[in-house]
């Protein structure tokens, strides 16, 4: 991990990307308008072979929609029309918030792309899920529906298989696919040769996408005309001002017009493939940011992207990228490590301690009784990232356990 250097300071930032640097982080919001004095709206890309158009930014739905209407309404407005949620998220008030929407203005359903998802694994759980989630959302249908969080493609079997079919006929969803978090190149690699799959959504981000495997596994998925969604964009969180790269990072961006958040949304959507990029936005300060990144037609040049990649590698200690097969492999018993490992982002990295709480706490107690008391050794030799995961797995106990 980089260690903070005091030399760096803030205010020493502040000078490098100069008060010009700073006032033109607002520049963007000046490009909401059209000339016609009309608010412009996102691009969109075509989601695989669904013949369907998605906007390049999709308002994730970990969020209290029932009582955030207002963001509902703004996402509509700057054409985010990709909304995706999950039977679980906010304990149904995701959902709920998303039914209350669509019962006042019911003309805005037609508008959107909704996609939920369910992580019960079974057939019995998932049409239960279904079933639940468009009630809850007063929708007779969603436009894609996705089997949550898988960590292997054995999880896609021919049970499901044959439950997305008949969902399909039933008219309660239009397209299929997956979520993952975990071996997100494997799940894609074997899912472009399934066939079936329409859409998925992974992690991807200036961290991940560089790699050879990552690159092959977007391309099968590409080739098999599968749609797909980038998450976890922010590989980790904000740039810090710790080190000189990141002080020159962050400052450089600054001086271009756009924060870091904004860079690393670019960064993502230079890549053509990738359809639409879901993100968190759970207040109006994020949302129009990251409208105003979706509207700059500013590119990242060569010299940006070194730069990331240089930060990425100085701290490639502090972020897990989920291949979860080479380290929970190594353990005597069941622990989910990466699972556990992005619970702790969520609280470290992106300051939301409740919902990281929430999900740790929904890991059986007598898995989370034993994480501090297995043997990583193995695991942490194995560890590409090099991360101290026994340390973690304490930490994460300490922190985020009832
Ligand atoms: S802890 Fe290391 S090996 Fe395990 S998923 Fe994360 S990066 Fe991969």
């Amino acid at each position: 991990m980089t260690s903070y250097n005091p030399k760096w300071s803030r205010r020493k930032f502040l000078k490098t990307a100069g008060v010009a640097g700073v006032g033109s982080i607002l520049a963007p919001a000046k490009k909401l308008f059209a000339a016609s004095g009309r608010l412009e709206t996102i691009p969109t890309r075509s989601f695989g072979k669904t013949g369907v158009q998605v906007s390049i930014l999709s308002l994730g739905g970990i969020v209290d929609f029932l009582s955030n209407q207002l963001l509902l309404k703004q996402a509509v407005n700057r054409g985010i029309t990709y909304w995706d949620t999950a039977h679980s998220y906010s304990g149904g008030r995701s959902e709920r918030g998303i039914g209350k929407y669509f019962a006042k203005y019911p003309q805005d359903r037609q508008k959107i792309f909704l996609v939920t998802k369910s992580g019960a694994w079974s057939i019995k759980g998932m049409t239960r899920d279904l079933n639940d989630s468009l009630e809850r959302m007063h929708t007779d249908y969603v436009d894609l529906f996705f089997v949550h969080g898988i960590r292997s493609i054995s999880a896609m079997d021919d049970d499901i298989k044959s439950w997305g079919e008949r969902a399909k006929k039933e008219g309660k969803i239009r397209f299929f696919g997956f979520s993952t978090h975990s071996n997100m190149e494997e799940c894609l690699l074997k899912g472009a040769k399934l066939g079936w799959i329409d859409g998925i959504m992974m992690a991807y981000n200036y961290r991940l996408m560089h790699s050879d495997d990552m690159r092959r596994a977007v391309d099968a998925c590409v080739n098999a005309g599968i749609g797909l969604t980038a998450m976890k964009t922010q590989g980790g969180g904000q740039v810090k001002t710790h080190s000189e790269t990141e002080l020159k990072l962050a400052g450089r961006f600054l001086q271009k017009g756009f924060t870091d958040a904004q860079a690393k949304l670019k960064a993502v959507w230079e890549n053509p493939n990738i359809a639409s990029i879901c993100s968190q936005m759970p207040n109006m300060t994020i949302l129009m940011s990251n409208v105003a990144a979706a509207q700059d037609k500013i590119k990242l040049s060569a010299r940006d992207n070194e730069l990331l990649q240089r930060f990425a590698k100085e701290t490639r200690s502090a972020y897990c990228t989920g291949c979860t097969d080479i380290c929970e492999s190594c353990v005597e018993e069941e622990a989910p490590i990466g699972d556990v490992m992005r619970y702790l982002m969520y609280c470290n990295s992106y300051d939301d301690y409740q919902r990281a709480a929430d999900s740790f706490n929904k890991i059986p107690q007598e898995i989370r009784t034993r994480l501090t008391r297995l043997d990583y050794l193995m695991a942490e030799r194995k560890c590409p990232q090099g991360l101290p995961i026994a340390k973690l797995m304490r930490e994460a106990k300490k922190k985020l356990g009832t």
